[in-house]
């Protein structure tokens, strides 16, 4: 497998530490919102890992200007995901693939641009779609009008088979059945959310911890923070396998670590 892992930031947000975790640093840090794209060539595959941020106007009524008080994102023309790909020399259209680990607005807001591509999702996370309740943080303004008609490959509980990895049990589905893409169950911070173990070295995260070096601070999350996780005792669980993955050498990128390099498999 030699396949290329790029990653590119669509947008991000601010949030004081201090007032997410006892004992956070406090100050205003900086959350990129990440997508990562693995490119196999051999295969013609190229896989989109989340979509960012929306740019432009959002018609989300008033979920949507709740969400952006609380959680104001900084996005401009260029952070569009379609943009990035573009300016990285890669055309949108060729993306075959979009693998969606929830669809909170950070995550979901470029879903618009890939018309062609199948999505890859899990049944809780469709199931959260199709009824969204306010804590489930979804704005469906944001989703295009095509895509409940896309194509989409949806990954029920009977989709996932376990997988044994640094004495933790995980749950993975492979995607394209060559062990190139493992989609992982990683519950706990919204509804059916999943990652990615890309080439057995890789595990894109997704917000199973709001940054790789945030995994520890899993269990003194504040009230707040807490509330708006779908299941906490799920996303402490899945914080504490994550750790162990990444001490056996497994490589844990979250979706909004700030990271300055680009290509994650090198
Ligand atoms: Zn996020």
């Amino acid at each position: 497998m030699s396949g290329r892992l790029r990653h590119y930031v669509c947008g991000s947000t601010v949030h004081d530490p201090a007032a997410m975790f006892r004992g956070g640093e406090r100050g205003i840090r900086t959350f990129p919102s990440g997508v990562f794209l693995y490119d196999d060539p051999d295969n013609g595959r190229r896989v989109l890992f989340d979509t960012g941020y929306a740019t432009g106007e959002w018609n989300t009524g008033w979920r949507g200007s709740v969400y952006r008080r609380l959680l104001p994102p900084t996005v401009d023309a260029s952070d569009d995901v379609a943009e990035r790909l573009r300016s990285d020399g890669i055309d949108p259209a060729s993306v075959t693939h979009v693998v969606l680990s929830h669809l909170h607005p950070d995550h979901g807001g470029g879903v618009r641009r890939f018309p062609d591509a199948t999505f890859v999702l899990s049944m809780g996370l469709l199931r959260s779609l199709d009824a969204p309740r306010l804590r489930d943080g979804i704005l469906t303004g944001l989703m295009p009008a095509w895509f409940p008609a896309a194509k989409k490959i949806v990954l029920g509980e009977d989709a996932f088979a376990p997988h044994e990895r640094a004495g933790h049990e995980l749950r993975v589905a492979d995607l394209f059945g060559d062990g190139s893409y493992l989609v992982v169950d990683l519950p706990g911070h919204a509804a059916g959310h999943i990652g990615a173990l890309v080439e057995n070295r890789v595990l894109l995260a997704g917000d199973a911890a709001w940054g790789s070096d945030l995994l520890d601070v899993a269990d003194r999350l504040r009230p707040v923070p807490r509330a708006v996780q779908h299941d906490y005792p799920a996303y402490r669980q899945t914080a504490a396998t994550l750790r162990a993955l990444a001490d056996s050498g497994i490589r844990i990128v979250c979706s909004h670590d700030a990271r300055g390099e680009m290509e994650l498999l090198g």
